[in-house]
Formats: structure tokens, sequence, C-alpha cells
């Protein structure tokens, strides 16, 4: 198997601005099978030139460097509802799960529960991010402004220490109110609604706990800065590996404890490759250092500065 050399191009070129540079045009890679009979069967991978865009696109961003009191890290009264929707339904969930324990006389059980739940959403959070940090764009549906955010997020981490909080909870907590409401009218099981009342508490927390682990050691509630030390919440310095070269690992941002388990055995980079020969579709990690995953340095210094 030989490979032909790679042409970089930028995934999300609808999205980037175009000055100086040429823009890069997106090229289709797959893989095809080429059968001699001189020679045994040979797989090389092939770069075929399609979808290019015409140079008279005019190519426009959603993305902007943000100021310091940027009215989008403002949270609104919409913001505001969904996160008290997302908190009453947890509320809900927990309300169900004692009455359901005090009724039954089972304690150990949705507490175990519990617990999985809690584990299982540091591995869902890796999933969820890895997936927006590496796939679709902005005109992607229900998740496209998921995505731009984590993509402005690698640019200008310091802004989410400077989002409010329903600002940064919002989106996570519509998706909880649509998606334990239903879990709750159906099923009244202690252990059922122990398991998913924690798993997306977690979910639904998971950005404030990201916001955290950008946080600095001093400013930070001393409860929030043991728990990161103790491995119960996703901690500064994994976390801070995430934002540094070569960018595809720590994913996982409740408690950051599968991390390590997905990082040394590879599992992304597998998912990533079995992606790319089922569709050709390469994840953005594979074009770094392209500039929407490296840091505005300058920029985060002066925040700090100030
Ligand atoms: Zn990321
Ligand atoms: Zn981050």
């Amino acid at each position: 198997m030989s490979s032909l050399a790679q042409h970089k191009y930028t995934p999300n070129f609808h999205h980037q601005i175009f000055k100086s540079h040429p823009p890069h045009y997106p090229a289709w890679v797959h893989c095809s099978t080429t059968t001699t009979t001189s020679k045994p069967r040979t797989k090389k991978l092939v770069i075929e030139p399609r979808l290019v865009a015409p140079p008279s696109t005019v190519v426009t961003t959603t993305n902007h460097r943000p100021l310091v009191n940027d009215p989008s890290l403002k949270s609104t009264w919409s913001h505001r509802a969904w996160v008290v929707a997302g908190c009453t339904t947890l509320l809900v969930s927990l309300g169900e799960t004692i009455k359901g324990a005090v009724d039954l006389n089972i304690w150990a059980e949705p507490i175990l529960a519990g617990w999985a739940g809690y584990i299982l959403a540091d591995l869902g959070s890796g999933v969820y991010h890895w997936a927006i940090d590496n796939y679709g764009d902005g005109s992607t549906p229900i998740v496209g402004a998921q995505i731009e955010a984590f993509q402005g997020h690698h640019k200008w981490p310091w802004t989410i220490t400077r989002r409010q909080f329903a600002n940064n909870l919002h989106a996570l907590a519509r998706a909880v109110t649509f998606t334990v409401l239903p879990i709750e009218i159906i099923f009244h099981d202690p252990i059922v609604q122990g398991f998913v009342g924690v798993c997306s508490g977690c979910i639904m927390f998971s950005q404030q706990f990201h916001a955290w682990s950008h946080g600095t050691k001093s400013r930070l509630p001393p409860l929030v800065a043991a728990l990161q030390e103790a491995g119960v919440l996703v901690s500064r310095s994994q976390h801070a590996a995430h934002h540094r070269p070569p960018y595809n690992n720590n994913y996982c941002i409740v408690s950051g404890v599968w991390n390590e388990f997905l990082d040394k055995h590879k599992v992304f980079e597998a998912l990533e490759m079995m992606l790319y020969f089922q569709t050709g579709v390469r994840p953005r990690s594979w074009s770094e250092p392209a500039s929407e995953w490296v840091e505005e340095i300058e920029n985060s210094s002066e925040i700090q500065a100030q």
C-alpha cells in the first residue's frame, strides 16, 4: 500500500476569510484498489480534485475575534430560561430517584446507577467534543452553532472564562430538557432515574467544568480547585494539553477519567481512520496546525494582563 503526497485543505472553507493567502480548494481523498498482471495487488491512496470552489466564490466567516466585554459572551433571558428548564428537569429526576428509593427501600442500586452515569457522562462528553471538533461546520444541522463555538474556543480559549454562566450552558440545558423530560414521563424506576439524572446533569454542567479547567487556581473557588486536584472534575493541566499540539487528545471534560485510556489506546484515531476509509472525510485534527486550532497568544495575554 503506497500513498501519494496528500494536499492539505481547509475542511470548513465556507467559514474562512482569505486575505493575502490564496484559498485552498478542497479535494476529496479516496482509497482505490489497482490490480495489475505484473505486480501483486496494490492499494493506492488517490487524490482526486472534486468540488473545487470557483475562484469568484465570496467566502465569509461568522467567527470574529471577541472583545473582553463582547455582547456574545453575555447571557440573554432565553439562555437563562433554558438553564432553568434544564435544572428543573434534573431536579425532577433527582426527586423521582429519591421517592422511588424510599418507596422500594433500595439505596445501593440508585447510587451505583448515579455513579455509572457520572463515569459515562465523561465518556459521552469526550465523544461529542471529538466529533464536533473534527467534523462538520457552521452549516451542520442542529449542532452547527456548537461546532462554530468550539472552533472559536480553540482560537480564543480565554473567552470561556468570560462567558456568562447561562450563555455557556444553555445549549446543553436545552438538549437535556428535550431528552430527559420524555424519559421522566415514561420511566419511574429510581435506578433509571438515578442514572439518567446524574449522567445528563454532568453533561449539562460539563461546559461549566470546562470553563473551570481554563481558570487559574488562585481565582477558582477553593472547593472547585480541590475537586479538580482530586480528579472529580477535569483538571486544568489535563485540559491544557487539549489546547496544545497535536490537538487530538484529552477531549473528555467532565472528570477526564477516560482521557488517558482513550488517548493511550488511540481510540479516536482508530475512529477517524474508520470514518476516513468509509466516507473519505478527513478530521480537522489531521490538518493541524490549521489556523482555526491555534490559539491567538497575543490576545490571551492581553486579557490575562487585565
Ligand atoms: Zn476541543
Ligand atoms: Zn478548552
